[in-house]
């Protein structure tokens, strides 16, 4: 039987990537896929762990030769999605976890219907600002540009095939193995989205 691809996208500082990790740690038949990208390595990241880093010229070759399942723009940055490695997995019979962008998610659901598309959503607004704050990365005009950003990211929530959210790591894990069995329920999804959909409007 083949295996699966799961999505996660959430706006910055929804704390997708940690969600990520733990998901690896737990569950043995899944393989996280690592990315292409142009930006620039981040204190503490290593290449090909984190990402492939590439220059521009590198990755419009992969562009080129057809090297990427989907890949997209993001704040002047590319970020790509190596094909091969999905590929192989996935005939293996292994799941593959994919934490990307929406219009990437959105491009591979095209390719793969049965994928699962996850939006990881947070509380509130001042809860956002706060982890953004909390995780010293960014400068406040980047911080800025983030949240601006939330709004955007927050109107694709709904071409997601499920909402969860991100309070809880414990509550989050149940929550996939909700979606990963089949049994999440469609209403606490939906009450996500509406949480999700009152702070979009809250950002000006
Ligand atoms: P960061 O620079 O913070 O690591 O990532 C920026 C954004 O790029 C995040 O929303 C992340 O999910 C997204 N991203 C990472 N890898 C890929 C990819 O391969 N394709 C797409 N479309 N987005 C990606």
């Amino acid at each position: 039987m083949k295996g699966n691809l799961l999505i996660i996208s959430g706006p910055s500082g929804s704390g997708k990537g940690y969600i990520a990790s733990k998901l690896i740690e737990n569950y043995n038949n899944f393989s996280l896929s690592i990315s292409a990208t142009t930006r620039n390595i981040r204190p503490g990241e290593v290449d090909g762990i984190n990402y492939f880093y590439k220059t521009r010229e590198e990755f419009e070759e992969m562009i080129k030769n057809g090297e990427l399942l989907e890949y997209a723009e993001f704040v002047g940055n590319y970020y790509g999605t190596p094909k091969q490695f999905v590929l192989d997995k996935i005939n293996m019979g292994q799941n593959v976890l994919l934490e990307i962008e929406m219009q990437g998610a959105l491009k591979v659901k095209e390719i793969f219907p049965d994928a699962l598309l996850i939006f990881i959503a947070i509380p509130s607004l001042d809860e956002l600002k706060y982890r953004l704050k909390n995780r010293g990365r960014e400068s406040d005009e980047d911080i800025e540009k983030r949240i601006k950003q939330a709004k955007v990211d927050i109107s694709y929530a709904d071409k997601y095939d499920y909402v969860v959210m991100n309070d809880d790591i414990n509550k989050v894990m149940n929550d996939f193995e909700q979606i990963i069995n089949g049994s999440f329920s469609k209403e606490e999804s939906n009450k996500n989205l509406q949480i999700l959909k009152n702070i979009a409007e809250e950002i000006n």
